[in-house]
């Protein structure tokens, strides 16, 4: 029975969705103006594992994402983006570019659970239909340069995030300050464009659509006006969750709007969380040169998805010998010969490895719990293959354990890139050979250790070393 954090309710609930077997989930999508960082994959990680889980629970999964493809922040980007060849960029061509940089960088890091993207843009139409509506049932007032929602009007408004007041860790405030406002959190549905701005037509005048307004039009064309779970970083709280809530809700008149809030920790450096204003971050593009996508979503996988991350070249380092052990025992495991056992004896059950691994996915998706529960069988099995015991079989068994876990957690089975180790690899991989000949095996492990310091596993094979990309 799996059983997830409700943000809402502070507590740990049993995971019952409203219609049987489906499932609807909206996570919030990128603000598309410039290249994604590790602190982001780490959000849609966690949200493409329980996607996944839930898939091979049987559910039906209507995973839906927005894309914020018109913003304040895409907006000054065009502006200040030098001129290229073709003149200066646009603020629509600027974010269709970024859409799709975004969209290789999920598929990279096989983020692929998600069934919709939905543009704001495509979605104009729903969202003046929602602001129409919250204008007629007098939660949205007018004044020159846009239209706000009155937070005085929705006595609920705090419920999610237990406050009602920005605070240091929202991420951006995105509540649209004008000295004509009613009280100091209203926000902006509706904004007038300036000369020069992007702008659509609309009953209140030529502009475009607030931040949080977007999610509720896309939701509820998809979903209708109550759906199962809503995700993103814990920055989305206040004050961008807490407006949805109080945009659907009040304009619905039903409640919950959303069964479970579902809140990611933060990506850190130093324990300050990555972002691209603080200038601390790395984007996935940068990472995946350096190091393998498969590392990062291994660095995210392990890690509980409420946490926070603290990202540091000690964090890598870990990842990668954890990632090495785990390859090193795949390729033993595929090497056994055994047909039978020679001695007779007891050796254990797959099954009581799989209940343990359930078992802590299924309590709010304790992924740290169930990594150690594939540690455990990995030493166990080590030591049994050193007394030479397993047979063939039992290793296809593992193997087949660990294929049907890879199909949530989508590390472990990872192509390997066909990427040409750098010279001073290949130099180091030469070094090691040569100590290895003259029996010098501390000199050698020290270098395989170097090796793999710059992202490179060596793997002893019949046909000599070979070198893996990490
Ligand atoms: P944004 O494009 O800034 O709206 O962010 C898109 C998603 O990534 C949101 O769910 C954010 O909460 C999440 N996000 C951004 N930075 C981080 C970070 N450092 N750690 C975890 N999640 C993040």
């Amino acid at each position: 029975m799996l059983k997830i954090y409700n943000t809402l309710s502070r507590k740990k609930e049993v995971f019952k969705p409203r219609k049987g077997k489906k499932v609807e989930l909206f996570v919030c999508g990128p603000t598309v103006y410039d290249l994604s960082h590790i602190g982001h994959a780490r959000t849609y990680i966690a949200f493409d594992l329980m996607a996944k889980y839930l898939k091979e629970k049987g559910y039906d999964v209507f995973y839906l994402q927005n894309i914020t493809d018109i913003d304040d922040k895409i907006i000054q980007r065009a502006k200040d983006l030098p001129a290229g060849g073709q003149g200066k960029t646009t603020p629509a061509k600027l974010a269709r570019f970024y859409e799709k940089e975004y969209l290789k960088d999920m598929k990279t890091l096989k983020v692929n659970s998600v069934t919709k993207y939905a543009r704001a843009t495509d979605h104009i139409k729903e969202i003046i239909s929602q602001i129409e509506r919250l204008k007629k049932k007098g939660y949205a007032y007018q004044i020159n340069d846009g239209i706000y929602y009155d937070i005085k009007k929705f006595k609920d408004y705090g419920k999610l995030s237990r406050r009602t007041a920005i605070q240091a860790e929202d991420g951006v405030s995105r509540i649209d300050e004008s000295k004509e406002k009613k009280n100091k959190g209203d926000f902006c549905l509706w904004k007038i464009s300036k000369p020069g701005e992007p702008k659509w037509p609309s009953p209140f005048g030529q502009g475009r659509p607030g931040w949080h307004i977007e999610d509720t039009a896309i939701a509820e064309k998809f979903f209708g006006p109550q759906y199962d779970a809503h995700g993103g970083g814990r920055d989305l709280i206040f004050p961008h969750h807490e407006a949805e809530l109080a945009q659907m809700e009040a304009m619905s008149g039903k409640s919950p709007m959303v069964k479970y809030w579902l809140h990611t920790g933060f990506l850190t450096v130093n324990g300050q969380k990555m972002a691209k204003s603080l200038g601390n971050f790395i984007t996935i593009q940068d990472f995946v040169k350096q190091n393998s996508p498969r590392t990062l979503r291994f660095l995210m996988v392990k890690n509980h998805y409420r946490s926070p991350i603290d990202y540091s070249e000690n964090s890598l380092t870990q990842t990668k010998k954890e990632l090495q052990r785990i390859d090193e025992f795949i390729s033993k495991l595929k090497s056994l010969k055994n047909k039978k056992r020679v001695k007779k004896v007891n050796l254990f059950s797959i099954s009581a490895y799989a209940s343990a691994f359930e078992e802590t996915v299924e309590d709010d998706f304790n992924t740290p719990k169930a990594i150690a529960v594939i540690f455990e069988l990995i030493n166990k099995t080590n030591s049994l293959i050193s007394q030479n015991l397993p047979t063939k079989k039992e290793a296809k068994n593992i193997l087949d354990f660990l294929k049907k876990i890879d199909k949530i957690f989508d590390f472990i089975f990872w192509p390997i890139a066909k990427i040409k180790p750098p010279q001073n690899v290949l130099r180091l991989a030469e070094h090691r050979q040569k100590y290895r000949k003259k029996k010098e095996w501390q000199k050698a492990d020290e270098t395989r250790e170097e090796i793999q310091k710059q992202g490179w596993l060596v793997e002893d094979t019949k046909e000599g070393p070979k070198l893996k990309h990490l």
